[in-house]
């Protein structure tokens, strides 16, 4: 994470492993890939924005059986120490979906080109494949908060539509979600006084400037419970805005940055 505030909390399941069972392109810039597997009958579901770290692996030879049942800082050193031949690369994902009847879990990667491990290697629709999760909590805190403001791109898309789908359904306010392309839209579940704004950026745009811009035009009242996460300049941008344009607490704005845009991007 590139900056943030979000609290991480650990479900007592620890390492979760799964294999992948279904991926498909749903969109011009989302790969969905399902998760299955006997282990996934113990996940502990917490909606909202719940994100895991995510093993994934670069080789027929990655090894799950290793890896620490949390990813603070004593279980990222003791990875440090394990070979680089066989172990896996850790990214942070969000579940999108999680069906507990069947054990199935939904994660949306977005397809931001060929580098990085994690998007190219979900580009490959790579069923069959083993991963490990590791459950990290939600960082919107905020689950029975009666006024909203919610902002992302597409890397939080499914962050923010799984706030949206179950916040109180009296709950009030705005979401604006900035993603490349107009079919990279997705249904949401919003309750019915939440006002949710799709943008579609322009080619040339920076990832996350137009978002910024309709949240920096926007005065909520202070009591406003927020989420800001994406490009980390959408993120703190906007908690910027917040707290020092709108006097909202600091503590009620739960921002992250999922990325940083390489200093190439255009
Ligand atoms: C709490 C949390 C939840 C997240 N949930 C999701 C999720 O559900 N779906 C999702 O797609 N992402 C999500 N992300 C973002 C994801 O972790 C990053 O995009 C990650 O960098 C992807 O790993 P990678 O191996 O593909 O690329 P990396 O090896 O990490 O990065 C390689 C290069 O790609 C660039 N890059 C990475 N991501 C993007 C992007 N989205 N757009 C443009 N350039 C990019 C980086 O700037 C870097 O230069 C989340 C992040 C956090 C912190």
């Amino acid at each position: 994470m590139v900056s943030s505030n979000i609290a991480v909390t650990h479900a007592s399941t620890g390492l979760v492993v799964a294999d992948v069972t279904r991926a498909e392109r749903i969109s011009s810039h989302v790969i969905r890939i399902t998760l299955g597997g006997d282990a996934l009958a113990d996940w502990e579901h917490v909606g909202f924005d719940q994100w895991f770290r995510l093993a994934v692996p670069t080789s027929d030879a990655a090894r799950f059986d290793n890896l620490s049942d949390r990813f603070g800082v004593s279980g990222y050193l003791k990875y440090l120490t394990l070979p680089r031949s066989t172990r896996p690369v850790i990214r942070n994902y969000t579940v999108r979906e999680f069906r507990p009847d069947t054990a199935e879990l939904d994660v949306d990667f977005v397809i931001h080109g060929g580098v990085g491990i994690a998007g190219p290697w979900a580009e490959r629709l790579p069923v069959g494949d083993t991963v490990g999760l590791i459950d990290q909590g939600a960082g919107f805190r905020h689950k029975d908060a009666a006024d909203v403001l919610l902002v992302g791109d597409e890397s939080a898309m499914p962050a923010v539509l799984g706030i949206l789908r179950d916040l109180d359904r009296n709950a009030t306010g705005t979401a604006v979600i900035e993603v490349p392309a107009a079919d990279d839209v997705q249904p949401d579940e919003a309750p019915d006084g939440v006002d949710v704004r799709w943008i579609i950026r322009s080619g040339g745009d920076r990832p996350g400037t137009r978002a910024l811009e309709e949240v920096t035009a926007l005065v909520p009242a202070p009591t406003v419970r927020a989420f800001s996460a994406g490009e980390s300049r959408l993120a703190t941008g906007a908690r910027r805005h917040l707290v020092s344009g709108c006097g909202v607490p600091k503590e009620n704005v739960a921002f992250c940055g999922y990325y940083k845009l390489r200093p190439d991007h255009a």
